[in-house]
């Protein structure tokens, strides 16, 4: 939010506060802008250095590498969850085809002897 005091001076400024002594006071907006983007710091009126420590840029890198990293540990996963699925089904086939294979030896007539002539 930025509060214009334009129709007086055209300076518009951004509300800011304190995080040291909570003083609640107003830079102008383009100075907090430069510093949001470029990094950088200010003083509060008690004189207290408050400011970015990173540039914008900087932090949207960071978190570029971040979800890289990321996005690299999730493919992994899938690949070892689709490697256990793969297995798995392979095992539920087996017991299957050993299931079949063992219900045809259960319903299987036993042989009947041939009568003798
Ligand atoms: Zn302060």
């Amino acid at each position: 939010m930025n509060i214009d005091i334009g129709a007086v001076s055209g300076v518009l400024l951004t509300p800011c506060v304190c995080p040291i002594c909570g003083a609640v006071y107003a830079i102008p907006t383009l100075t907090y802008e430069s510093r949001r983007k470029n990094g950088g710091d200010w003083y509060c009126p008690n004189g207290h250095s408050v400011g970015f420590a990173k540039s914008r840029a900087d932090e949207l890198e960071e978190r570029v590498s971040e979800l890289a990293r990321e996005k690299q540990d999730l493919e992994k996963n899938r690949k070892e969850l689709l490697k256990e699925l793969n297995n798995a089904q392979q095992k539920v086939f087996d017991h299957e085809k050993r299931i079949a294979t063992l219900e045809k030896k259960v319903t299987k007539k036993p042989k009947q002897e041939k009568p003798e002539v």
